[in-house]
């Protein structure tokens, strides 16, 4: 089969020679159908998530069920499914506890074994969710949506919040809807590009705000005594530098981004005590694949004017390279034609 396979350090062949994964007993063969590019995947490419070689990478797949394992019984071939990639143990600690993202044998589909980059994957079947009446594409951005309605779910939105959101790409225009579905009363977003911004308006942005030398002032102009909730969608740690004091006391900061493992802020301890501040981490996916999938399939999240290019797996490293340098419109996937 045909798969794009991380063979080194930002070295990724295209090889038509990789074998079919055969399957366990519990196991269904998906045939990627659609597969999105995420600021994850640059991560690992460049190493930072710890990969180990050969991995196809891909963790937001959506595709049609080829094959299942004897002992599968809910799922049959040519059923449409989405792929929760979280793969846990349950029988751990923190399985045990109910942080599952956190088990001590986590592993992940595209992260830390074969993925949707490449046409046919292996997946354990009680991470295939059926749907119908969305595309394979929309179907694929369940992935991402999935973690972001963990985050908000960490971040524990109020109903009147007044809410910030530091960066407008596709994560960031996830959070601006849920925000909003979460009782969200007003959503500021703030990036670098216009055209980004123009999309957070049609999502019911209340203020846009270009991330320019007045920012701190039109922010402090929207909201006068600061936000309740601030979420990073950048992994940048400037931009989180700049916005922690723009936190209303008792407010909550959400780190959503993922910055470089070694990057670092100054805090005061002082603040976060005398302001009654929290930080606030949210990592992957917590079994939210069922609600994130409702909330696309009922138009509550709308995740198509997201999608800004489909690549053909034969530019699995232009797309990546093309995120790496800020240079994607919005969100980039690999499609496998019919
Ligand atoms: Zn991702
Ligand atoms: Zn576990």
């Amino acid at each position: 089969m045909k798969a794009a396979v991380l063979e080194g350090l930002q070295k990724i062949t295209v090889r038509t020679d990789v074998p079919v994964p055969s399957i366990g007993p519990r196991d269904v063969l998906v045939r990627a159908r659609a597969c999105g590019i995420c600021a994850t995947d640059v991560h690992i490419y460049d190493g930072e998530f710890f990969p180990t070689f050969p991995l196809v990478q891909g963790h937001e797949l959506a595709g049609e069920v080829a094959e299942v394992g004897a002992e599968v019984r809910e799922l049959k071939p040519g059923d449409r499914v989405m792929v929760d990639p979280t793969v846990t143990c349950d029988d751990c600690h923190f399985c045990m506890t109910q942080r599952q993202n956190h088990c001590l044998q986590w592993n992940a589909v595209g992260v830390t074994r074969d993925g949707g980059f490449g046409e046919y994957v292996r997946v354990p079947a009680r991470n295939c969710y059926r749907f119908e009446r969305v595309s394979f594409s929309e179907g694929a951005f369940t992935e991402p949506l999935a973690c972001v309605v963990y985050g908000q779910d960490r971040a524990r939105l109020g109903l009147g919040s007044e809410v910030l959101i530091l960066g407008a790409g596709p994560i960031g225009q996830l959070h601006l809807q849920t925000s909003r579905a979460n009782g969200a009363a007003a959503v500021t977003v703030v990036d670098t590009v216009e055209s980004k911004l123009d999309l957070a308006r049609r999502f019911g942005a209340a203020h846009t705000v270009v991330a320019d030398n007045a920012l701190d002032e039109r922010l402090r102009k929207i909201a006068r005594w600061g936000y309740d909730v601030v979420i990073d969608a950048t992994g940048n740690p400037k931009a989180i530098q700049g916005a922690l004091p723009h936190l209303a006391n008792g407010g909550r900061l959400l780190l959503f981004g993922v910055c470089a493992p070694d990057a670092t802020i100054e805090l005061k301890p002082f603040d976060v005590y005398r302001r009654d501040l929290e930080i606030i981490g949210s990592f992957a996916i917590r079994r939210t694949y069922d609600r994130a999938f409702k909330l696309m399939e009922n138009g509550v999240v709308r995740v198509r004017e997201l999608i800004s290019e489909a690549l053909p797996v034969e530019d699995t490293v232009r797309g990546i390279e093309t995120l790496k340098h800020g240079r994607a419109g919005m969100k980039l996937q690999i499609v496998f034609p019919e």
